[in-house]
């Protein structure tokens, strides 16, 4: 424990729950909100598999225009039905800036994803949320790009932001990006801010899912945040890195037994 680090809160006041240097949160869900039935279900398990937060996108950044692009506002509504069910705070993203608003009613924090960590605008608006943020880091940005994103949150008053490593693009095709393991001791060197693991997004497969949270627990992240789905054959997005079953609870271990080791 470093006290020069800072504690970011997520939720209400009297439940919230800390990402910082005292703990290891683990945040998981869905990629994206397909419906209230699949949302219910994934959080379920997150919930079972002892995660403190639920994500899920309702508004989804897909490379493809022709990709599903996520319910909007009926996926807010959703996580926040979700969030009354199952007690877990809730992280969704935001890609627009004129989105803020609405995603900052329903959330309790904000996501900035990979091919927005740049948008300015959007991290400014975010700045004035009033909302904790979650700043995944740009898929081609180097870490003191990343941190200068996040001072644009941070300029606008809200210090409430948590780093997110999720990979980079390297030449390697094996995995969907590289995991950028290093980044998590460098940037808690520079900065006091929280950083946690995206070890989901970062392979694109889920059966590195597991020895990738490891490495993010061994190397000392703040949390990781992975993806579990119901039926993962039948996602609407990203169905090949997301966990059920075995998988989730053999990570679900992992992330309880190892952080006595750090
Ligand atoms: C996500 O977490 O839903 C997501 C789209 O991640 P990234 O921005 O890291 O690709």
């Amino acid at each position: 424990h470093r006290p020069d680090r800072s504690t970011v809160w997520i939720g209400e006041p009297g439940r919230q729950v800390p990402i910082g240097p005292e703990t290891l949160t683990f945040i998981a869900g869905p990629c994206a909100v397909e419906s209230a039935q699949q949302t219910l279900e994934a959080a379920q398990m997150a919930r079972s598999a002892g995660a403190a937060i639920l994500r899920g996108g309702a508004f989804k950044p897909r490379t493809s225009p022709y990709a599903f692009q996520g319910l909007g506002v009926k996926g807010l509504e959703i996580l926040a039905d979700v969030r009354v069910a199952t007690g877990l705070p809730i992280v969704t993203e935001v890609v627009d800036a004129r989105d803020v608003p609405v995603v900052a009613e329903y959330a309790d924090m904000l996501q900035i994803g990979t091919r927005n960590m740049a948008n300015f605008g959007l991290l400014q608006a975010a700045g004035e949320s009033g909302k904790p943020v979650l700043l995944k880091r740009g898929m081609t940005a180097t870490i003191e790009e990343w941190l200068m994103a996040a001072e644009y949150i941070a300029q606008r008053g809200n210090l409430d932001v948590v780093l997110c490593e999720r990979g980079i693009r390297t030449f390697e095709p094996a995995t969907r990006n590289t995991l950028d393991i290093s980044a998590v001791p460098v940037v808690q060197a520079a900065s006091h801010l929280p950083v946690i693991v995206d070890p989901s997004h970062a392979a694109g497969r889920r059966d590195l899912v597991l020895p990738l949270s490891r490495a993010a627990i061994a190397v000392g992240a703040d949390g990781v945040i992975v993806d579990v789905h119901p039926q993962p054959e039948v996602a609407l997005c990203d169905g090949p890195q997301a966990l059920e079953g075995a998988d989730l609870r053999e990570l679900a271990q992992a992330v309880r037994r190892l952080p006595a080791l750090v």
